[in-house]
Order: C-alpha cells, then structure tokens, then sequence
C-alpha cells in the first residue's frame, strides 16, 4: 500500500488523477474501521498536511472551516454563540482522541445518517469546498448530502473547506444529542436548532434533525411555527411538523422512539438556544 502525505493542493490532486484507485484519508476515524478484513486500497492520500486545509478564518463572507480541521479545532476556536451547536456537537464525535483525529470534512464525506456534524451545519446553511482537476466548486451542505453513504463528490475531487456565512445578529444555536448511553455513542437521533430574535419575539429559526432520515432534514413548517412566536413560549413541535423525517427501525431504536425523541430534542434544543437570546 502506497501512503502519500502532500503538502500542496495540486500535487494531492495530480496523486488523485494518477492513481485511479486512490482513496483520500484524513484522521482515517471513519476510513480505517469502515475497511475491517477487507484488501486495503493500493494508494492513499493523506490530506491533512495540505497547506491551507486545517484550521478557521473569519472572511469578508463568513467563516472558512479548513476541510482538515479537527472536532479539537472547533472546541478551541473563539467562535460567536451561532456556532455552539457545532461546538456541542464536536464535543459529542466519540472521545477526546477521536476528536483531536476526526476532521469535519471526513466526517461529512463519510455521510453517515448519523454524522454529528451534520445538522449544526445545515443549519447554519454551510457551503462545501470542492477542488478537482479543472476547477473548484462550491456546493450547499443540502447539496453535498445525497444519500446514505452518497455525497455529490466526484472522481479525483477533495473537499478543501466548508464556508459558513455571516449568520443573522443575535442567532443563538444549541445541540442535542441521543445515545444509549452518556459518551462515546452513535447517535439515535440529534438535533441542532439556531434562532433569533427581535423585541422578544423569535424573528427566525433553523431546525435540523440527523439520524431519523437517510440526510439529515430542515424542518421547514417547525421553523414557520417558531416565528413570530415569544422567546419564553416557544410553543411545541407537533408530528405535522415532522413531515420531513423518515425515521427507521435498527438496534439503536425504533421508529417510533426516533419520532417521539425528536419531537422532544426539538423543544429541548429549540429552549436551551432561547435561553440566551
Ligand atoms: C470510536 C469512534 C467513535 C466515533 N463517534 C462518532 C460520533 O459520536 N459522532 C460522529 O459523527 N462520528 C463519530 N465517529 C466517526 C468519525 O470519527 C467522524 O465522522 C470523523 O469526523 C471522521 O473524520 P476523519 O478525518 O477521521 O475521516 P476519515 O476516516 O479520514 O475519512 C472519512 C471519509 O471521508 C473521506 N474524506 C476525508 N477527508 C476528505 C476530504 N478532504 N476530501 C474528500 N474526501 C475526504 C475519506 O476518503 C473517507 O471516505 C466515531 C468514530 C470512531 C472510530
């Protein structure tokens, strides 16, 4: 098995487009385990030693999230209160040593219903990063996420970075997680909620819920519901609000618990973010 660690972009795309079966690797959290007995592929590429790929920046637009940041990286990095949602969240990816090796582009690449990740970042409507051989593209999270398993990443393509826009003044945002147990657990289901609000009203809402569809899903009619409505009476997420989700039966639960636990994760995440409006 060949291992390259390039330091430049072009020539980790140049190492792509020469060997045909390569695969990418970053903290290898996902890519290792997911390889069990299996052949191991003949060449890897190691990304995170990319000039440019790990670490946060405030731009003009936003936040530029280096694809080969760490879970570590977010918990460290002085963020606004938009972010605590994702914060929460890097918290929860396993333990400390997975989150010092897990990257937020691996774990977006590796597009597990279950990713963490995921729903803090659809709702702070993220971009994704993409350079390939002629070009470099830019696709919505929405976009990115096209199955379980499936992401619109095509052959000899690296996720460079993930952007997230100026968010709107005063959004707050908070995460809840369901396990079956406290730490080091795989999602049931999880949801991230960011809000805000004007003169004690909540002026807009972004709801997302990972884990109860095959990609994680906005709740449009819930966040409707929440605007206009006063910061300390929210009101409750109701099953129309639902629609969205297609929750499953595994070992982890079944679908009706999915559907019960979201309901209550949604009012759970949606008060904890209001109460620091
Ligand atoms: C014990 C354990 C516990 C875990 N707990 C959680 C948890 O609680 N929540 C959770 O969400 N996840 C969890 N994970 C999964 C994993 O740690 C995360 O998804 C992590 O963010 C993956 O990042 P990585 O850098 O290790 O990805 P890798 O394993 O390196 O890569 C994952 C996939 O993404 C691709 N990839 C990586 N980077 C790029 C890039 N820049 N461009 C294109 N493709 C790329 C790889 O080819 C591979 O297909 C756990 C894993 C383990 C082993």
């Amino acid at each position: 098995m060949g291992y390259s660690m390039p330091t430049h972009l072009d020539d980790a795309l140049s190492a792509l487009a020469r060997h045909g079966d390569a695969r990418i690797v970053a903290g290898g959290t996902d890519f290792f385990p997911a390889l069990g007995e299996g052949p191991a592929p003949q060449t890897l590429i190691d990304v995170t030693r990319i000039d440019g790929l790990r670490g946060i920046a405030q731009t003009a637009e936003g936040w530029r999230i280096g694809a080969a940041t760490s879970w570590s990286d977010i918990l460290r990095a002085p963020l606004p209160p938009c972010f605590d949602a994702l914060r929460a969240a890097a918290r929860e990816v396993g333990s400390v040593q997975i989150q010092n090796s897990g990257t937020v582009a691996g774990n977006l690449c590796n597009a597990s219903p279950a990713a963490d990740g995921v729903p803090p970042l659809l709702a702070l409507e993220a971009e994704v990063e993409i350079a390939g051989p002629a070009q470099t593209r830019r696709l919505p999270l929405s976009k990115f996420l096209l199955g379980v398993r499936k992401t619109a990443l095509q052959k000899g393509e690296i996720v460079t970075a993930v952007h997230v826009p100026t968010q709107p003044d005063g959004m707050v945002s908070a995460f809840r997680k369901l396990g079956s147990r406290r730490y080091l657990v795989i999602s049931i289901v999880m949801v991230a909620a960011n809000l805000w609000a004007r003169e004690g009203r909540i002026a807009g809402a972004r709801v997302t819920v990972g884990a109860a569809s095959p990609v994680a899903q906005r709740l449009p009619a819930l966040e409707a519901a929440l605007v206009g409505r006063p910061v300390n009476d929210p009101g409750l997420t109701r099953p129309e609000h639902l629609a969205p989700l297609s929750p499953i039966a595994d070992v982890r639960g079944s679908a009706e618990y999915r559907q019960e636990a979201v309901t209550e994760l949604c009012d759970r995440a949606i008060r904890q973010a209001l109460a620091h409006v």
